[in-house]
């Protein structure tokens, strides 16, 4: 088997080829979980909870969290947005300047009748009014459902008639394309705020002007630990995006994950790439290091290498919280950084959204000068459970092991692959064993429901599980490694092959930048393990190379490897960057694509 695993009954055997990377002693020291073992020992929701400043006479309410309990705080170090436009240079909001905005527009939602419990969405670029118009709709009780602004016209259709928002913040460029088409069929939508002035469109406010009559001063709605702050859509990965729901009393997740899986702290200058639209912009763009008062920087530019080693040289990025894709696309550019680049204040990088490539870890270590720390959860955690943090051995190709107060497990899979449930009960995988990713329930930023799909939640719930959808394995020292999705495991002669390791394999090969793998129907071996590659450039998609990378593979995973290897331009992602192998799998077999909502964005 060389290098790679073996797969017999589930079991599997860790890649041996990548060493782990150990830290030093004194980087441990000055991390944020220093004592991760005593952490986890002592910790407890509530005493985390306890953290929090509350509203003055009693609440919980993200804004005030976020930027007005800071104002406050002498001691503490306040949190800015540091926004930096697509055309050049910046600006800088401080924490007052957000806390007097906020207050604006939640006046200006009051004044349009707004009430309490009402949904707002946004579809905004990364632009101030973005964070000022989310801060200013918690204020005023309502919930907020950002949509990510590259979406077409009928992904935002779809989420605006889902939500039943009853007020939408925009620019007066996405209203005229995006809107103002099929607003007719939004009876709920009330209210349509754009950000620009002289927009001259009918039916429509304008915010400049609101903004200026509104007053500076606004008294928070005193919104509960359980009332919902948040909806928002899944990438729509794995099918129609679900709606997930989130309340106030998530912010207590996002400050302690943040601690603990970013090393975040005051003062820190963080840098998330992912935009608000999804949950880890949302979570980590926003709320947390707001919260925890470190500046937030935001760039409007969509992804380019140069502008991005710019920005974490220039704005001397101390944190940064980025994605598997975004890594890929960085290393298909070499290991020599742009000249002039300067990562000295970068102390810690982490990213999220897919497995990430033991590849993309130490070209971290080696190009960067920090290993990437991967980290796990979805929409519906809320926040991040499972992580590689800055106190302990990253382990290239494992996503880490759970934070304190997150109670993970594997669970035994039963005939459909997912976890078995046998009258009620479920039963823990072994050390090793593949089974479905679970988590205790009862976190505070576990998403409270699906949108109008009640049984689709109650169905994710077994024996005080929450069931995740995904496959993993645990090696003896409870760090967790990421196998598949669920439905995307394939099942070729009596082998469960993982779709991640043999991308992972093939993404070692020097030509290879990015692999998506799938299974294909074999009357024989059942399913075979087939590959799409996008190659580096100056490399040819010829019969030579397809050779040799079928080799490679064999050397690599042995009978898992891939039988059949397609050279191919690019590979389909979902909005928010993640390869769509079902999509790959529809093509394979000339099916319908099915709900390709996700794809729309430049159309
Ligand atoms: P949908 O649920 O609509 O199909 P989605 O699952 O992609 O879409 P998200 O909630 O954005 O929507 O993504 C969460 C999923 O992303 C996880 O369940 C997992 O499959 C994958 N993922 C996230 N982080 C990691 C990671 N570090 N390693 C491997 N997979 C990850
Ligand atoms: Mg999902």
């Amino acid at each position: 088997m060389g290098t790679g695993s073996s797969h017999h009954d589930g079991r599997t055997v860790e890649p041996a080829q990548w060493a782990p990377i150990d830290k030093s002693a004194a980087d441990i020291a000055r991390a944020n979980l220093a004592d991760f073992a005593r952490v986890c020992r002592e910790f407890s929701w509530a005493a985390e909870r306890s953290q929090l400043a509350g509203l003055p006479g009693g609440g919980v309410n993200i804004a005030y969290e976020a930027v007005d309990r800071h104002l406050d705080d002498p001691t503490g170090s306040a949190p800015s947005l540091r926004w930096l436009p697509a055309s050049g240079g910046c600006t800088t909001l401080g924490c007052t300047d957000l806390v007097s905005s906020s207050n604006r527009f939640a006046n200006v939602l009051r004044s349009l009748g707004v009430r309490r419990g009402e949904r707002m969405c946004t579809l905004l670029g990364r632009t101030p009014d973005l964070y000022i118009s989310t801060l200013g709709a918690w204020k005023a009780g309502c919930v907020v459902s950002p949509l990510f602004s590259a979406f077409g016209p009928e992904p935002v259709r779809q989420r605006l008639a889902l939500a039943e928002a009853t007020t939408l913040v925009t620019t007066a460029a996405y209203y005229r394309r995006k809107v103002a088409p099929i607003r007719d069929s939004l009876p709920a939508l009330r209210h349509v705020i754009v950000t620009d002035t002289e927009a001259d469109l009918p039916a429509v406010v304008e915010l400049p002007s609101a903004m200026t009559a509104a007053e500076p001063e606004f008294s928070i709605v005193r919104t509960g630990f359980e009332d919902p702050a948040l909806l928002h859509f899944t990438s729509g990965t794995t099918g129609t995006p679900k709606g997930a729901m989130h309340v106030h009393g998530a912010i207590v997740a996002h400050r302690a994950t943040a601690r603990f899986a970013l090393d975040l702290r005051a003062g820190d200058v963080f840098w998330c790439t992912a935009d608000p639209g999804w949950v880890t912009g949302m979570s980590y763009g926003v709320i947390a290091p707001l919260s925890l008062g470190a500046t937030v920087l935001s760039d409007e530019a969509e992804f380019d290498p140069q502008r991005w080693y710019d920005i974490l040289t220039a704005e001397r990025v101390s944190v940064w919280y980025t994605a598997p894709t975004a890594l890929r696309m960085l290393m298909r550019h070499g290991d020599e950084l742009p000249s002039g680049t300067d990562l000295s204040c970068l102390r810690f990088v982490a990213s999220v959204g897919e497995p990430l490539n033991p590849e993309a870890v130490v070209w971290g270590e080696r190009v960067l000068g920090r290993p990437v720390h991967d980290n796990w959860w979805q929409t519906e955690t809320g926040a991040i459970m499972i992580a590689n943090i800055a106190a302990a051995q990253v382990r290239p190709g494992s996503m880490g092991r759970p934070l304190p107060g997150v109670d993970s497990t594997v669970l035994r899979r039963g005939a459909d692959g997912r976890a078995a449930v046998v009258h009620g009960t479920v039963t823990p995988a072994e050390v090793g064993e593949v089974g479905e990713l679970a988590l205790r329930a009862g976190w505070p930023s576990m998403c409270r429901g699906y949108l109008n799909e009640p049984g689709r939640y109650a169905k994710a719930f077994a024996d005080g599980w929450y069931l995740t959808g995904d496959l993993a394995r645990r090696d003896g020292d409870d760090y967790y490694w990421f196998v598949g999705r669920a439905d995307d495991v394939i099942k070729s002669a009596g082998h469960l092959v993982g779709p991640f390791e043999v991308e992972s394999a093939l993404m070692a090969h020097p030509s290879v930048a990015e692999a998506g793998v799938i299974g294909t129907p074999d009357p024989v071996a059942g399913e075979l393990v087939k590959a799409f590659v996008v190659l580096r450039p100056g490399y040819n998609p010829g019969e030579s190379l397809r050779s040799e990378l079928t080799a490679f593979g064999r050397r690599m995973l042995g009978a898992v490897a891939p039988k059949q290897i397609e050279f191919v331009d690019s590979l389909p992602h979902t909005r928010s960057g993640k390869v769509m192998r079902r999509l790959l799998k529809a093509r394979e077999l000339g099916l319908p694509e099915g709900d390709v909502s996700t794809l729309e964005a430049a159309r």
